[in-house]
């Protein structure tokens, strides 16, 4: 069974996270790995339980498939089916965890937009190549009887 996912296997969403960090920046020490350790657990706990749920309902599944558009998180080959799990702030969700912080508001904004419009671009070729793709954004990951019930119908709906 080497060839599915397993959970708490060496695979998890880091490189997506990394990415996002803002490298040469005039932050303390301090507040950065404080905004690391935020990332590090917050930003990658959303695709766990989004996983875990998968797994605990009998699906199996690939992870971040570098040859498709955007590595989406979670891949259903056969079913062609992929699910993105987008960290609210990092992804610009217009909720309350993925409101901008009150510093540096141009450069977070832009970085922000340029993540957003990656997004769409991502999913829109995803779509052009026959996939369906859902989106679950972290602050949805809360509530697992909702989540299971849009997994449920995501997965079982015939694009
Ligand atoms: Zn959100």
């Amino acid at each position: 069974m080497n060839f599915f996912a397993r959970e708490g296997g060496p695979s998890s969403g880091f490189t997506l996270v990394l990415e996002g960090l803002p490298l040469a920046d005039n932050r303390t020490a301090a507040s950065r790995s404080a905004l690391m350790a935020r990332i590090g657990s917050k930003d990658t706990a959303p695709e766990m339980s989004v996983r875990r749920l998968l797994f605990s309902m009998g699906h199996r599944y690939r992870l971040h498939r570098r040859d498709l558009p955007g590595k989406p998180d979670i891949v259903f080959v056969s079913k062609r089916k992929a699910i993105f799990v987008h960290g609210c702030f990092w992804h610009a969700h217009g909720c309350k965890i993925g409101k901008l912080p009150r510093t540096r508001v141009r450069f977070w904004k832009a970085k922000m937009e340029r993540n957003v419009a990656r997004d769409i671009e991502n999913e829109h070729r995803l779509h052009c190549q026959g996939w369906d793709v859902l989106t679950i954004w972290q602050c949805e990951t809360r509530d697992a009887v909702l989540l299971r019930e849009r997994l449920t119908l995501f997965l079982s709906k015939h694009s």
